[in-house]
């Protein structure tokens, strides 16, 4: 249709009043949830593509509702940051992340955890000291820790980003750049932020049994970073076909429904069995 190829900009006086009451509705309750503490973390496990091996989860945030609905973070992320929620939102996140981690680790579990932090997490600057004080009381291995973050968060705050990232870099943290691929400039920015790992955009990966265009592109994206000396992980892994062109291709990590969903229970993180022989 007409407005496909035309480039939105987001207005929020765009927004109905229907919408911005939905918002507040949402905001409301991201509040609740935060002085109740009531969100929940799931787990998604990140299989190594030539072992099998579950190497990492990624962290991934859900809203329990009273009458026990689950809310997906697109149902009230966008509220949180309209409202000028989102930093309490990341800040409890990454708190709760890493008490979980020290947790797991105290039992012997030898889990890593990848955090997502909004696109707005740079504009906070308690949340670096935040991050550092919390790994020197914990005396948790900052290289247990990937911080999942994107190129839009990044260059919407391009010096605040580099600090963040060089300071967490210095004690260990890893980073990995999210939904590589449906960004703009994503090559070009690709050379300058020192990531660690970078995820293919799950758009590209989960029809690409099916779809040579996408399979030309993960290859491409994948040989860049490794040119770049940068790992990979691609997402939206739900089938063994795409599982296997993973394996020929050399893509270094997966993740998705066929890897395994996001579990709730950390008892079930200590099954880091690989999930085939070879
Ligand atoms: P993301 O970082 O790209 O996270 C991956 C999303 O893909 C998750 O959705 C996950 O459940 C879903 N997914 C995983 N495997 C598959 C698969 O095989 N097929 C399909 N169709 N989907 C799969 P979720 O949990 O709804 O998260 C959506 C987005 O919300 C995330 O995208 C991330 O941008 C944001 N988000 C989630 N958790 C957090 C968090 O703790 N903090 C922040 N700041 N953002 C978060
Ligand atoms: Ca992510
Ligand atoms: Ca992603
Ligand atoms: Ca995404």
């Amino acid at each position: 249709t007409g407005g496909r190829n035309r480039v939105h900009f987001y207005n929020p006086a765009d927004r109905d009043k229907a919408g911005m009451a939905e918002d507040m509705g949402w905001a409301a309750r991201v509040r609740e949830m935060l002085e109740e503490d009531r969100f929940q973390l799931v787990y998604q496990p990140i299989a190594d593509v030539r072992t099998g091996a579950v190497t990492d989860y990624e962290v991934l945030v859900r809203m329990v509702c009273d009458d026990g609905d689950v809310i997906l973070p697109g149902g009230f992320m966008p509220a949180a940051e309209r409202f000028g929620l989102i930093h309490a939102v990341d800040r409890w996140i990454v708190a709760r992340a890493i008490q979980q981690l020290t947790q797991l680790r105290e039992q012997g579990k030898e889990v890593c955890f990848s955090i997502n932090l909004s696109a707005k997490a740079f504009e906070d600057h308690t949340l670096l000291p935040m991050i550092q004080a919390q790994l020197a009381d914990t005396g948790l291995d900052p290289s247990w820790l990937t911080f999942e973050i994107t190129e839009t968060a990044a260059i919407a705050n391009l010096g605040a980003a580099e600090r963040f990232i060089g300071e967490l870099k210095t004690i260990g943290c890893q980073f990995a750049l999210d939904d590589f691929g449906s960004g703009f400039s994503s090559f070009s920015y690709l050379k300058h932020l020192p990531v660690d790992k970078l995820k293919i955009d799950g758009s590209f990966v989960q029809g690409m049994a099916q779809a040579e265009v996408d399979q030309a592109m993960v290859q491409s994206m994948n040989q860049v970073a490794h040119a770049l000396g940068k790992a990979t992980i691609a997402e939206y892994v739900e089938s063994e076909a795409i599982l296997k062109l993973l394996q020929q291709y050399g893509v270094d990590y997966a993740q998705g429904n066929y890897i395994g969903r996001p579990n709730e229970s950390l008892i079930n993180l200590a099954a880091t069995r690989p999930l085939y022989s070879n």
